[in-house]
């Protein structure tokens, strides 16, 4: 039997701890929301297989998401982690503007150590959170992401689901691009 993906791609997970890159994970993998938090068990793999575009006949890519499990201070992160990968989600708790804050160093990590194509994803997580807890405007965010030269944002929400397929496939998307193109 054929393989059921055309592609596979490795996308690795950055951002400060406690801002839901592991409830990302599961939500896209596995469907489900586990609200407790512990940092130093991270999922640390998850796949799933997405089509590029709608059509039935669509090229599919099997994303293979690597978490990070508690390592999550600057420079910490092996080399290894980011080997290889070639896609990145950049995440930030849109309730805690340190996590924000934080992007500008986590970018920095990403772009010393992994591939200078990889196609990045900013995600603002916990969009269920009401106004009141918010202390990172989308708009500013968008804005941050345009002038680093992120392509693509996200608000997302790993307990409601919201946004968090939209992640993945604009990740998706972009690799694939990537690939047609003739960059890996
Ligand atoms: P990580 O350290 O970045 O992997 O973060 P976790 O995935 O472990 O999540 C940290 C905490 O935030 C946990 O208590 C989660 O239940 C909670 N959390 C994660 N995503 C969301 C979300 O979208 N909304 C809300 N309200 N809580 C979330
Ligand atoms: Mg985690």
């Amino acid at each position: 039997m054929p393989q059921p993906w055309d592609y596979i791609a490795k996308v690795v997970n950055i951002g400060d701890s406690g801002c839901g890159k592991s409830s990302l994970t599961i939500r896209l993998c596995e469907g489900r929301f586990n609200p407790t938090h512990d940092v130093t068990i991270g999922v640390e793999f998850g796949s799933r297989i997405i089509p590029v575009d709608t059509s039935p006949t669509s090229q599919k890519i099997k994303l293979q998401i690597w978490d990070t499990a508690g390592q999550e201070s600057f420079r910490a992160i092996t080399k290894s982690y980011f080997r290889g990968a070639t896609g990145a989600l950049l995440v930030y708790d849109i309730s805690r503007r340190a996590t924000f804050t934080h992007a500008t160093e986590w970018l920095e990590e990403l772009r010393g150590a992994a591939d200078a194509n990889i196609s990045i994803i900013l995600v603002g997580n916990k969009c269920d959170l009401g106004d009141d807890k918010r202390e990172v405007p989308a708009e500013e965010a968008r804005a941050w992401a345009e002038g680093n030269g992120i392509k693509a944002f996200v608000e997302t929400s790993a307990k409601t689901g919201e946004g968090v397929e939209e992640a993945f496939v604009d990740c998706a998307r972009e690799i694939y691009r990537n690939i047609k193109s003739g960059v890996y």
